[in-house]
């Protein structure tokens, strides 16, 4: 089958790779869609421990089984492959299992003509369903989770108070979108890239700043959102944030640096951390999409797999106006 192949930091090499084999309890999908993460970037980058070369990246994946017990069926895929017994799981934190792997990192990734993956982690959707925009599931529950995280710890609710959001890719640009489900009126989301600005501005769901030419306002929010989470976005966030806020650190694009610690403490800051989805919110997240309760989701950049190498390269340069590019293995 062809495949990207992540063989050093910044190479990217689309080639020929063995299908895979399948084993016991899993399936064959060939897939239709899958998304470009940030973290896939990071990874390429060299900057990921966890993603040793050479690996296929990508876990944003939708598809069509071809061998298994459900052959036939199209479907999300649930990237996250959890054990089910351990006391996380059994307690519904799937994503904390302490077992828990992920494809494209502890396992080959999708972004290839085909993959094996556990047969309890396929996720079936209707089979004349959008693969391109069902794609985006596995971001949408990232933020969805995010934002139910923060409805659970704020002070008051969500639809009483003001939200930033750092970073306009999908992740950051979901959390929009569900923070305006939960009936948030006053939303900012900062970003850097102009071109990626422009497209989100015209969606017209939200206030879009330039962090670098607009002072965000200083405790000027309930809840910040970071979907880049690195040394300077913590401190915007901290800053930002309200006495008596919530930050919620969703990206994790550098895990050093100084923090504000004085402020977080005399303000009582809550800050929480978050990781991927539970097993139900990738389940909703895909309803979610199916249902067009997320709005159009008309900005995916779409590629054929051949175009992954420049895609990298041009996400890294910041020549991308859409928050995500979608690689189509079998169809473009
Ligand atoms: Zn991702
Ligand atoms: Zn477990």
């Amino acid at each position: 089958m062809k495949a990207l192949v992540y063989t050093a930091p910044n190479t990217i090499e689309y080639r020929n790779e063995l299908d895979p084999n399948l084993v016991a309890d899993e399936s064959l999908v060939r897939i239709d869609a899958v998304g470009i993460c940030g973290s896939d970037l990071h990874a390429y980058l060299g900057h990921d421990s966890r993603r040793v070369p050479p690996l296929i990246l990508g876990h944003e994946v939708c598809g069509t089984v071809v061998e298994g017990p459900r052959t036939g069926v199209k479907a999300v895929l649930n990237p996250l492959i959890t054990c089910g017994e351990c006391d996380d799981c059994v307690n519904g934190l799937t994503n904390l299992c302490k077992d828990r792997k992920l494809i494209g990192m502890n396992r080959p990734g999708a972004f290839a003509e085909f993959i094996t993956i556990p047969t309890k982690n396929i996720v079936e959707v209707p089979i004349d369903s959008d693969s391109t925009k069902l794609a985006l599931t596995e971001p949408a529950a990232v933020s969805l989770h995010a934002v139910r995280l923060v409805e659970k710890v704020a002070v008051r609710p969500i639809s009483e108070g003001a939200a930033l959001v750092i970073g306009g890719g999908a992740v950051g640009l979901f959390c929009v979108y569900f923070l305006l489900d939960y009936g948030c009126k006053n939303i900012t989301l900062a970003e850097t890239n102009a071109d990626r600005r422009m497209t989100i501005e015209k969606l017209g769901l939200c206030d879009v700043v330039d962090p670098v030419k607009t002072d965000l306002e200083s405790d000027g929010f309930d809840s910040v959102l970071d979907a880049v989470g690195n040394e300077h976005t913590r401190r915007s966030s901290i800053q930002a944030v309200k006495p008596g806020g919530v930050i919620m650190h969703i990206g994790l694009s550098d895990a050093h640096g100084e923090m504000d610690v004085r402020k977080m403490t005399l303000a009582e800051v809550t800050f929480i951390g978050t990781y991927t989805y539970t097993a139900l919110d990738f389940r909703v997240a895909a309803r979610k999409i199916q249902n067009g309760e997320i709005g159009t989701l008309d900005w995916v950049d779409e590629r054929s797999l051949a175009q992954g190498s420049t895609s990298f390269q041009e996400l890294i340069q910041g020549q991308v106006a859409s928050p995500k590019i979608v690689l189509r293995p079998n169809n473009l």
